[in-house]
């Protein structure tokens, strides 16, 4: 069977191709967008990480014929009611970065005590059929909004997510503790269970 990643992004080809790699019932041969570098950009418009993961799955696996599997992630701040949201990658604007969306988040909270700091990641991943059928999904990290930056790894919202149980941020906790608890590694988990069940189904339909 084979299996096409819908993103160019090489960290995650990295670690979904090792989760699933080591986890699935049977061999699969997993390629990526980077394989197929006439399937043009998909734009994510849609309303929800749901919407996004799904489109950038149906449309990847109408492309290439394959079975095709997508993430979509991002972070939900109940002060500010679910935002950023699918807005995340560019809360402070299309030419923002990584430190400008910090800066934005942290203004908006200042002031409020930890109590009303709580957020989660949110990860939603589609697993799409060429025939057009698909699943998604999703692997939910709790956290709190820290008041300043802490910590050098990671990426993103790394710095100012604390996980309770640790006292700590993503950025301080590392990869080896994220990639155990995260909301990614969470849905790739779920995913692993998903597509062994689909996997089975297709091929027994000749597919
Ligand atoms: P993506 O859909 O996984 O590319 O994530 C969209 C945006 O959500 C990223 O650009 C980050 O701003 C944020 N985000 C998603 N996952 C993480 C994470 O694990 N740590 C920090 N930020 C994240």
């Amino acid at each position: 069977m084979k299996i096409v990643l819908a993103t160019r992004n090489r960290g995650k080809i990295r670690e979904i191709r090792s989760i699933l790699s080591s986890r699935l019932p049977m061999p699969v041969e997993i390629s990526s967008l980077l394989d197929y570098p006439h399937i043009p950009h998909i734009k994510e418009d849609g309303k929800t990480l749901e919407e996004n993961a799904i489109k950038k799955a149906t449309t990847v696996a109408s492309h290439t014929g394959l079975i095709a599997l997508a993430d979509d992630s991002g972070l939900e701040v109940d002060a500010l009611n679910g935002l950023p949201g699918i807005h995340s990658a560019r809360f402070a604007g299309e030419e923002g970065n990584d430190k400008e969306n910090i800066r934005k988040l942290l203004n908006l909270l200042e002031g409020l005590p930890m109590e009303k700091r709580k957020a989660r990641f949110r990860c939603v991943i589609a697993i799409a059929h060429p025939s057009g059928e698909v699943h998604t999904v999703d692997g939910i990290c709790e956290g709190i909004i820290a008041a300043e930056e802490r910590g050098k790894r990671g990426f993103g919202y790394d710095p100012v997510f604390i996980i309770p149980s640790y006292g700590k941020t993503f950025a301080e906790l590392g990869e080896e503790v994220k990639n155990k608890i995260s909301h990614r590694a969470i849905a790739l988990e779920k995913a692993c269970m998903l597509l062994g069940t689909l996997l089975k189904k297709w091929s027994s339909l000749g597919e």
